[in-house]
């Protein structure tokens, strides 16, 4: 038997075991990455409960780390044992009707690592070498297991187009906050964020990424206060984060004439929300969607990182050992001050990171 390594394990819904499982195999254009640390996404959470790609189960998630390179596979270029690396996880086919017009993550037979392929919540990790980015030194350990969703963010920012001047909302301040640091950063002002949780929204505010925060659960009609915010008309660009209903069916309506509602909160699918095609049509508002990242986000994040143009490190809580993943997976459900906690398969005592 080959080399053993542990692993969590999603097993069914709701069933998590600590196993002990075989090292990946790799192939000649894959290669083998030893974990230093991954983050836990809401995604995880819905993996864990049985509520995204169940069919794939059992699997180890786990989809937001870093590692160090440990084996190589022979095709692989650019790239070499001990280098410090992350993974652009969308794995397409490149043959289909939106590979071919460069659309990837549209490709009708996407999957992601650690979502629906075995991932990072494990002592190891393979993937092609073709996805992997190597990390420069200035990039802090946490900040490299948190560039895969700033690509997501990244590349909600390139669909949202905001520019010099142009007024934002975000709604929601999870990743919330770092859609306003892009937007700061691409010189729009105001940007005004919207959320429902006062300790992330005085987050945001010491992070200084917005000029206005809204408590929803302080204001009438939180419409309205926006419309106060931007000389009556609306905003430019409304950018949903959270994904409920109730948010999009804001976001509709504090959109201004001619302006564009980005579409990043991802609502359960079946679930609808209402507006009004008149306002769309006589209005010319426009709906965009960004899912993901993927390619060539990934170098620019690590360059935006390494540069310093924008910095998430005080979202981070804590980082764990792999042995409490399953109670972290709990802890985040009901703690809604926690934003990011980390994973290590290589320590063996929790430590807080902002302290
Ligand atoms: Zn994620
Ligand atoms: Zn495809």
């Amino acid at each position: 038997m080959g080399k053993m390594m542990r692993a969590q394990v999603v097993e069914a819904p709701n069933k998590m075991a600590l196993k002990q499982v075989p090292v990946p195999e790799i192939n000649e254009d894959e290669v083998l990455i030893k974990v230093k640390m991954c983050g836990i996404c809401g995604t995880d959470l819905k993996i864990y409960a049985g509520l995204y790609a169940a069919d794939y189960l059992p699997l180890i998630s786990g989809h937001e780390f870093w590692g160090i390179v440990e084996q190589v596979g022979k095709n692989a270029k650019g790239i070499k044992i001990g280098d410090r690396v992350s993974a652009d996880i969308c794995l397409t086919c490149g043959t289909c009707y939106f590979c071919r017009r460069g659309d990837f993550l549209l490709c009708e037979n996407f999957t992601q690592l650690g979502i629906h392929t075995n991932g990072a919540f494990a002592e190891y990790v393979k993937a092609p070498w073709k996805n992997c980015y190597v990390i420069p030194s200035g990039v802090d350990d946490y900040s490299a297991a948190f560039i895969e969703p700033m690509t997501a963010v990244l590349q909600g920012a390139k669909s949202m187009s905001c520019t010099i001047s142009s007024s934002v909302v975000v709604i929601g301040c999870g990743l919330g906050i770092l859609h306003a640091a892009m937007a700061k950063l691409r010189g729009a002002a105001p940007i005004i964020m919207t959320g429902d949780s006062q300790a992330r929204l005085d987050l945001a505010k010491k992070m200084g990424v917005a000029d206005y925060f809204i408590n929803i659960n302080e204001v009438d009609d939180v419409v309205a206060e926006v419309k106060k915010l931007t000389g009556g008309v609306g905003a430019d660009f409304v950018l949903e984060a959270v994904g409920t209903p109730a948010t999009y069916e804001q976001a509709f309506k504090m959109v201004r004439r001619g302006g564009a509602v980005e579409a990043f909160g991802v609502v359960p699918q079946g679930r609808t929300a209402q507006f009004e095609p008149y306002e769309f049509v006589l209005g010319e508002k426009k709906l965009r969607g960004s899912c993901a990242g993927i390619g060539n986000n990934w170098a620019e994040v690590i360059n935006l990182l390494s540069y310093k143009r924008i910095d998430p490190t005080p979202l981070f809580s804590d980082v764990i050992p792999l042995e409490e993943l399953e109670s972290a997976l709990h802890e985040l459900k009901t703690n809604k001050e926690i934003i990011k906690i980390f994973v290590s398969p290589e320590i063996t005592k929790r430590t807080k990171i902002n302290k």
